[in-house]
C-alpha cells in the first residue's frame, strides 16, 4: 500500500523556526550538535538534558557574556538573563555579548540578539530588573541552576542565599584586575558562599573593577569556567567545583585550588541556619544605593565650584590620589600622591593651604580627605565625582575612562 503523502510536507518547519520539543532533536539540531552527540559522555541523552535545562544568568556583563554565549551554543534550551543596565563604551573591552553598535541600548536586548544569532533554538527569558530580595525567589523559581555574574557583594550574597533557600546550585565566579575565582555553591552537600565568606568585607575596602581595573580577557577565562561547570552539572558528568575554590592568576597563568568545607555553623546552609528568608543585602554589605564614601563630615566640592574658584585665581592646592598610570591618561595638573602612599608622603602637603582632593570618581579621594582630617588638616575638600565628572561637565577635552 502506498501513501499519497510521499513527498515532504509543505508544513515542514522552516529552518529558522526553533524546535521546542524536549524529547527529541530534529535533523538540524542533530547536525548542529554533532560534535556533542559523538561524545559518549554527552550523546543524545546529554544533549536532550541540555535542551531541557533552564539556566539563569545574573548579569549580562563580563562574566555573563561568555556564559550566555557558550551555553546558548551548547544547546541549553532556556536561558534567563537578569540585567537592567545600558551598554556603555567602557563595557566593550570585555563584555563580548555587546558590540559598538549596541552602545546606549539595553544590555538585555543586545544580549538577546547575540544569543539568537548564535542559536535560534534557545528560549531567552529577559528580566529587566535589578535582582532584589523582593523578586529573587520568584525569578529563580523556574530555573534549574544559577550562574552568578554579578560584580558586587550585595547581589552576590543575595544570589547565594536565594540559591540555598531554593536548593538550586550557584555557579560562582568573580574577577578583579588579573585574578579570578570560581566555584559551585549551594548544592545539597556542598558549601555555600557564606561558608567561605560569612561576612562581606567592610565597604570601600575592595575597589570595584571601575576603580581598580580588570584585564578584559579575564572575565572570558572565568566565565568559560563557570559555563563549563554549568554544563557538567546539567549533564551530571565529571567532577564539579563543589567543595573547591579555583583561583586564577592570569598574569602568572597559574591555577590553584583551595578545599572548601561546608561550615556546620554557616548562617545560610549550616545545621541551624539564621538566614531563613532573604534580607536587606545593601544594609548587610554596608552600602545604600550607589557606592558612596561613607563619611558625612566630608565637605564635597562640585566640579563647577572648582572651575569657578580656579578661574577666579583662588589659591587652591589640587591633590590627585590616583595611580601614576591614571595620571597619564588625564590630569588636572594636580600634585600626584597615590592614596596608598599618602601616609608616608603627607609631609609634602601644607596644612595651611586649602586642599581639593580628587581621584577618578570620588571614592579614593573621600578616604584621603578622611585621613588628612585625622592628621589635622582642616581645610580639605573632596571633589565630588572625581576627574570623570570634570570631563563630563567642565572640559570635554579631558578623556573619561
Ligand atoms: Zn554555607
Amino acid at each position: 500500500m502506498t501513501s499519497v503523502f510521499r513527498g515532504e510536507s509543505v508544513l515542514r518547519r522552516s529552518d529558522s523556526m526553533p524546535n521546542r520539543s524536549t524529547t527529541e532533536l530534529d535533523k538540524d539540531e542533530i547536525l548542529r550538535y554533532s560534535r556533542h552527540l559523538t561524545l559518549p559522555e554527552v550523546g543524545m541523552e546529554g544533549q536532550l538534558r541540555l535542551k531541557r535545562a533552564k539556566v539563569l544568568c545574573v548579569g549580562a556583563g563580563g562574566l555573563g557574556s561568555p556564559v550566555a554565549m557558550y551555553l546558548a551554543a551548547a544547546g541549553v534550551g532556556t536561558l534567563g538573563i537578569v540585567d537592567f543596565d545600558i551598554v556603555d563604551i567602557t563595557n566593550l573591552q570585555r563584555q563580548i555579548l555587546h558590540g559598538t553598535a549596541d552602545v546606549g541600548q539595553k544590555k538585555l536586548d543586545s544580549a538577546a540578539e547575540t544569543i539568537a544569532a548564535i542559536n535560534p533554538n534557545v528560549e531567552i527569558r529577559k528580566f529587566e530588573t535589578r535582582l532584589t530580595s523582593a523578586n529573587a525567589l520568584d525569578i529563580l523559581r523556574d530555573f534549574d541552576l544559577v550562574v552568578d555574574g554579578t560584580d558586587n557583594f550585595a547581589t552576590r550574597y543575595l544570589v547565594n542565599d536565594a540559591c540555598v533557600l531554593t536548593g538550586k546550585p550557584n555557579v560562582y565566579g568573580s574577577i578583579f584586575r588579573f585574578e579570578g575565582q570560581a566555584s559551585v555553591f549551594a548544592t545539597k552537600d556542598g558549601p555555600c558562599y557564606r561558608c567561605l565568606y560569612p561576612e562581606p568585607p567592610p565597604p570601600g575596602v575592595v575597589p570595584s573593577c571601575a576603580e581598580g581595573g580588570v584585564l578584559g580577557i579575564l572575565p572570558g577565562l572565568v566565565g568559560v569556567i563557570q559555563a563549563t561547570e554549568a554544563i557538567k552539572l546539567i549533564l551530571g558528568a565529571g567532577d564539579s567545583l563543589v567543595g573547591r575554590l579555583l583561583l586564577v592568576d592570569a598574569l602568572a597563568m597559574r591555577f590553584r585550588e583551595l578545599k572548601l568545607r561546608k561550615n556546620p555553623d554557616c548562617p545560610a546552609c549550616g545545621n541551624h541556619p539564621t538566614v531563613t528568608e532573604l534580607i536587606d543585602y545593601e544594609q548587610f554589605c554596608g552600602i545604600r544605593g550607589e557606592e558612596k564614601p561613607g563619611t558625612a563630615s566630608i565637605v564635597d566640592m562640585t566640579v563647577e565650584e572648582l572651575k569657578q574658584r580656579m578661574d577666579a585665581g583662588d589659591d587652591l592646592f589640587v591633590l590627585d590620589v590616583r595611580e601614576p598610570n591614571e595620571y597619564q591618561i588625564c590630569n588636572l595638573g594636580g600634585h600626584l600622591i597615590p592614596l596608598n602612599d599618602l601616609p608616608k608622603r603627607v609631609s609634602e602637603l601644607d596644612a595651611s593651604k586649602e586642599i581639593v582632593v580628587h581621584c577618578k570618581m570620588g571614592g579614593r579621594s573621600a578616604k584621603a580627605v578622611d585621613y588628612l582630617k585625622q592628621q589635622g588638616f582642616s581645610n580639605v575638600h573632596n571633589l565630588a565625582g572625581g576627574i570623570n565628572a570634570w570631563a563630563e561637565r567642565i572640559d570635554p577635552k579631558v578623556p573619561k575612562y
